[in-house]
């Protein structure tokens, strides 16, 4: 069929994962007939030192134009590239697995849940303003964001575990929160076949580490999503492991939940996992949408794969290892080339 990805390596580790998970994925384009058209562009930190802007024209039309885009950390110009991205494509749905794999210590060995996070409102839409002592920032809600995510993770629980629980604060922000919990219950009731609860966010926050193999689908805003995610990544071995996807209406970017790591940038250690399973999710969403088996197998491949890296011990030092992200990159590849 043919697939036209952008990769943005981004910043500090980022720059180290991409190169190796280039040749990774030509492997894989080869070995599956993929017809995989790669080309990189710069956004981030960096880009802003070299070229004066951190999110060049050339990669927003390089981005508008692939099947899908992949994309490293950016350091402190995050909100001037990621979030500009999903405002930019209307990227509304944040979706962030958190999942034990065997061979990495986790809180417990049966954690396989989403968190669905609202991506383009809520306090993150960068209404800000100050004067004098006093600064102000706005928190957007409308009933069409709210009812276009909570529909998305509707339909992700149907073809999971069928559970979805909306998070928010309705107690005390009563109109923000007060409106996602409404449409929430009125979308849960088109989908009889889920079932639906509600809790606090700080309630949830503490039922994330009490007991995590309770959750399915956690639904939720844009600023709770952010926070929960990453904590839900240190139950199954840190940011290292957690992949996310931020999905509009055919267009999508995958990403891992971590920054740009600027303590370990630069030594070889980042842990690849958390990118190569956000590939994981870019070939399902292709599958999803094109319906090409080769897309659905290059997932399955990637996730399979994974499992026997962290099985036999290849793991970086931030899951215990002492192997380094090219270790890690050239077992995947040899894996993958014995499987098919
Ligand atoms: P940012 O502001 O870009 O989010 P940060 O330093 O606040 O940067 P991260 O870059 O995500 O957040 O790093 C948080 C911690 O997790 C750091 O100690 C970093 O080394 C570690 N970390 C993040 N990603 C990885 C990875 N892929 N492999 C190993 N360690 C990681």
């Amino acid at each position: 069929m043919g697939y036209r990805l952008t990769v943005i390596p981004g910043d500090g580790i980022g720059r180290e994962i991409s190169p190796l998970l280039i040749d990774f994925l030509e492997e894989l384009s080869d070995l599956l007939g993929l017809g995989l058209e790669i080309e990189v562009h710069h956004a981030g930190d960096r880009c802003l030192e070299e070229l004066g802007v951190a999110l060049p024209e050339e990669t927003v039309k390089a981005v508008a134009s692939s099947d899908a885009t992949l994309k490293g950390p950016v350091g402190e110009t995050a909100m001037d590239v990621v979030v500009r991205l999903r405002q930019m494509f209307d990227l509304y749905a944040n979706v962030r697995p958190a999942k034990s794999y065997p061979g990495v210590k986790c809180l417990r060995d049966d954690i396989d849940l989403v968190i669905v996070r609202e991506n383009t409102e809520g306090l993150y839409k960068g209404l800000e303003f100050e004067g004098g002592d006093c600064a102000v920032g706005l928190r957007v809600m409308t009933k069409r964001a709210c009812e276009r995510i909570a529909e998305y993770a509707f339909g992700l629980a149907e073809l999971r575990k069928g559970k979805v629980v909306a998070v928010h604060k309705a107690n005390v922000l009563r109109k923000t929160c007060g409106l996602f919990s409404r449409v929430c219950r009125e979308v849960a009731s088109r989908h009889p076949g889920v079932e639906f609860g509600e809790m606090y966010v700080d309630a949830a926050a503490m039922n994330l580490i009490r007991q995590p193999q309770s959750f399915d689908v956690l639904l939720t805003t844009n600023m709770f999503g952010d926070i929960l995610s990453d904590e839900a990544s240190q139950l199954v071995g840190g940011l290292g492991m957690a992949p996310s996807a931020n999905l509009g209406e055919g267009r999508a970017m995958f990403e891992p939940v971590h920054g740009s790591a600027p303590d370990i940038a630069g030594m070889g250690i980042a842990n690849p996992f958390s990118t190569v399973l956000s590939a994981k999710l870019m070939f399902e969403w292709l599958y999803e949408r094109k319906g090409d088996e080769a897309c659905r197998t290059a997932s399955e491949l990637i996730e399979s794969s994974v499992v026997d890296a962290l099985t036999e011990g290849f793991k970086t030092p931030d899951l215990g290892g002492d192997k380094k992200t090219a270790d890690v990159m050239s077992y995947l590849k040899d894996r993958v080339r014995h499987k098919v």
